[in-house]
């Protein structure tokens, strides 16, 4: 079930006030469940050598919710220049940040070797002559192409743009060696709010193999293997949640196989974003209008920009109204914002009960890629985040933007430049 029972038991009887206070939208985390799934993780995986979420930035980069993940003691994967120093302000420093990026330009090599470093991980052999300072730990990414298949989000890995090749992984572990480096780690990520465990299992195998190879090859031992996020939620009711505890004994079993074949196991690192975030998330939200033409449509206040899933993936999104979660969904709407594209819409042809101008409606499941993907076209602003804190109280920790936020980058240095005339 997506949302938790404990969820909605602490914010439904709250919301009509929280709507009074603040205004309306709002995405609101609930504290509580986050620590709740953090501290599940640390116990499944406790069994597993050095294990450590780096909590994958991109999905919430709120200071307030990185200080939860901070406090216990996870580490943060970032793949920008934001989100390394998102994650610094919060106190982390070297080890305790992976930066993958892919594409990457030398200003953001620049800024990653500052201020402790972190930990580089390569998306591509090319990238190895172009790191300005060479660290002493390396990390390359690893796309396994056409030994694995992807999934809907992250699509096929033959497609994906990511990662070394199986043919260049041998080659860019001894490029690494022959600049300097002499600790190694390897990562990879080929799955997107997947489900099933089993093929999590299955990274994992894969990585570990590819440990074996770059030992056989090169003497190495690789210190850490990365399997990445990509850790699925049930945004549907009737989806079955991703079954946490038997991933972790089978991931368990499989580095206490190496450890016996080849006496000594790399530490276990995942960088899970929507996994840890995403159902302690909702989007809140009043509806402000219906209209009844060849659908009935409810207009409520927040739009595509505060959460572009839907829009983007057709992804689901479940609806509460508050006050009528037991009243019978007798009715069929499309919900839609106010955005000037006809895929502006969080939800289309859902069964929901009879909803009036003023009801505040719960849009779950948006604790990861939800207000962070959200964007100013059409000079609709984001909204503001709240924080349902343990001891029941609420906090503010992002405001919504602002018109000015929108007019800033019209403010610069007047910049008229007269190119030479070229010869055509
Ligand atoms: C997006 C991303 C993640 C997190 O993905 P989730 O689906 O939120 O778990 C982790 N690692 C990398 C490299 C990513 O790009």
């Amino acid at each position: 079930m997506p949302m938790s029972q404990s969820f909605k038991d602490r914010l439904f009887p709250i919301a009509e006030q929280l709507v009074e206070h603040y205004g309306s939208p709002f995405h609101i985390y609930d504290e509580v469940g986050i620590r709740e799934t953090g501290e599940n993780l640390k116990k499944l995986f406790s069994g597993v050598k050095g294990f450590r979420e780096y909590y994958a930035v991109k999905a919430l980069p709120n200071p307030e919710i990185l200080k939860l993940m901070f406090d216990m003691g996870f580490g943060f994967d970032c793949s920008s220049i934001g989100e390394l120093q998102l994650s610094r302000q919060v106190g982390a420093r070297g080890e305790q940040i992976m930066f993958t990026s892919n594409n990457t330009d030398q200003t953001e090599f620049k800024i990653a070797a500052e201020e402790g470093g972190c930990v580089l991980n390569l998306d591509d052999i090319s990238l190895i002559e172009k790191v300005p300072e060479f660290p002493e730990l390396i990390c390359f990414r690893y796309n396994p192409g056409p030994r694995r298949t992807g999934n809907v989000i992250i699509g096929n890995p033959v497609e994906a743009k990511y990662g070394l090749s199986h043919e260049q992984v041998v080659d860019a572990y001894r490029l690494a060696q022959q600049r300097g480096a002499k600790r190694f780690g390897l990562h990879t990520m080929v799955a997107s709010n997947e489900l099933d465990y089993s093929y999590m299992v299955e990274t994992t195998r894969m990585v570990l193999e590819i440990s074996e190879l770059i030992e056989s090859e090169l003497g190495i031992k690789l210190e850490f293997v990365n399997i990445g996020g990509g850790f699925g939620i049930p945004y549907e009711p009737e989806q079955a949640p991703l079954d946490i505890d038997a991933l972790a004994n089978e991931i368990e079993s499989l580095f206490n196989a190496f450890q016996k074949k080849h006496q000594y196991v790399p530490r276990m690192y995942m960088e899970s974003g929507r996994f840890m975030t995403g159902p302690h998330g909702c989007l809140v939200t009043s509806a402000i209008n219906h209209k009844d033409i060849y659908r009935k449509y409810i207009g409520v206040d927040a739009c595509m920009s505060a959460l572009m899933r839907p829009a983007l993936y057709g992804a689901y999104h479940h609806i509460d109204v508050i006050g009528k979660e037991d009243a019978p969904k007798d009715q069929v709407y499309d919900v839609a914002g106010s955005l000037c594209e006809n895929n502006d819409k969080f939800a289309t042809q859902r069964k929901l009960p009879k909803i009036d101008e003023g009801d505040i409606l719960v849009i779950h499941d948006t604790g990861a890629h939800g207000h962070a993907m959200g964007f100013q076209y059409n000079a609709k602003l984001r909204p503001k985040e709240l924080l349902l804190r343990a001891d029941g109280s609420v906090e503010l920790i992002r405001r919504e933007e602002t018109l000015d936020d929108y007019f800033a980058t019209l403010t610069f240095a007047e910049d008229r430049f007269a190119p030479d005339q070229v010869e055509s």
